[in-house]
């Protein structure tokens, strides 16, 4: 929903309108606006026309039942992807995308191999969420929310700043979605210049790093990026921003087989992660051609080096392998 266009709409009507519109979209998740019966009916008719609630989007189920993904096709045409999962504990965290693709090139990523066809709007983010509210409340029911956003989907956000920050305002807006900025999280490859900025945010948002290598000549391998932005100057702008918002900051670090999880790689690892409010995700690498994943030996033997070296670290199984909605293979191949 264009919602600019809605605010511009509204400021002809009396003040309780908007109240009475948001509660509709954002609490009510309606998809039509005739389903707001306390606007009048050519106000309804006119926000149809102009203001359309409409998401085109269509969902695959993983085999367990805990993924979901939607194949989301925007107003030109263009697709992009979110993925819900769903955890035992209640939890429902959603990944949205950033950007039509992804500029950036990361030789294990699914996206990376797209190319960039553009960012998204800050409607366009906001959208995966309405649509995926829509559908856990016609699904699951009235209980069923989404309680975590994190923009680990298609695109980088630090390379669609303004956009990815206004969609936060509005997830974070208690008149709108009111979820809180605790429960946001952003990835980013390592864009300084975004990290810089991010720093001086005031929304308690969290920041991931997707760090891949614990040295240069392998990083700037995997992450193109890596040559200009340098690992040790993305780690001197995370201190930076730990010392202005004294918060947690999460290093995702991909298991590649022979690539990046020898005992060497983790003892490296671990002495440039040994820092107080550093903490280490290990994920499983989903294939996406390029590589293959790291054998269980492998995975275990690099996790207690970290915590031998005394590291905060954990590892995180991956969601939704089966529908090629697990991280990094989100490329909408349809
Ligand atoms: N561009 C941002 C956010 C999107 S990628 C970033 O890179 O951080 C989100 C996460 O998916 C990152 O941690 C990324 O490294 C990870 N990822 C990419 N390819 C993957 C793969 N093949 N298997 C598992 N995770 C992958
Ligand atoms: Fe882009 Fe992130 Fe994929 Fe790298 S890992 S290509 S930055 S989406």
């Amino acid at each position: 929903m264009k919602l600019e266009k809605l605010q511009l709409i509204l400021k002809d009507e009396p003040g309780f309108r908007e109240k009475q519109a948001f509660e509709g979209v954002f609490k009510k998740l309606v998809s039509d606006w005739n389903e707001v019966t306390n606007l009048p009916k050519n106000l309804q008719e006119k926000l149809n026309e102009q203001c359309s609630l409409e998401v085109d989007g269509k969902v695959f189920e993983s085999k367990d039942g805990k993924t979901f993904k939607a194949l989301i096709t925007l107003k030109d045409s263009e697709k992009i992807e979110a993925v819900l999962m769903r955890y035992e504990d209640g939890r429902n965290s959603l990944c949205v995308s950033s950007q039509v693709g992804c500029a950036l090139g990361c030789k294990f990523c699914a996206t990376g191999k797209m190319g960039i066809k553009r960012s998204l709007s800050s409607d366009e983010i906001v959208d995966q969420f309405l649509f995926f509210a829509r559908f856990l409340k016609e699904k699951f029911g009235e209980n069923e929310k989404i309680t975590n956003v994190i923009f680990m989907g298609m695109g980088e956000p630090f390379l669609n700043y303004d956009n990815v920050m206004k969609a936060i305002e509005i997830l974070n807006d208690e008149k709108a979605i009111g979820l809180g900025a605790r429960n946001i999280s952003v990835s980013t490859s390592g864009i300084i210049e975004g990290i810089k900025k991010f720093s001086d945010e005031e929304r308690q948002v969290n920041l991931a790093i997707s760090l891949h290598a614990p040295n240069d000549e392998l990083r700037s391998e995997l992450m193109p990026i890596n040559k200009k932005d340098k690992l040790q100057d993305v780690l001197n702008a995370v201190d930076e921003y730990i010392s202005k918002r004294k918060r947690k900051v999460m290093f995702e670090y991909l298991l590649i087989d022979g690539v990046n999880d020898s005992e060497e790689n983790a003892k490296e690892l671990a002495t440039l992660m040994k820092k107080p409010l550093y903490m280490v995700n290990l994920i499983n690498y989903n294939p996406t051609g390029n590589f293959n994943p790291s054998s269980k030996k492998n995975v275990d033997r690099f996790l207690n080096v970290l915590k031998k070296t005394g590291v905060n670290a954990t590892l995180r199984h991956s969601f939704g392998g089966d529908i090629k909605a697990a991280c990094g293979q989100l490329a909408n191949e349809s």
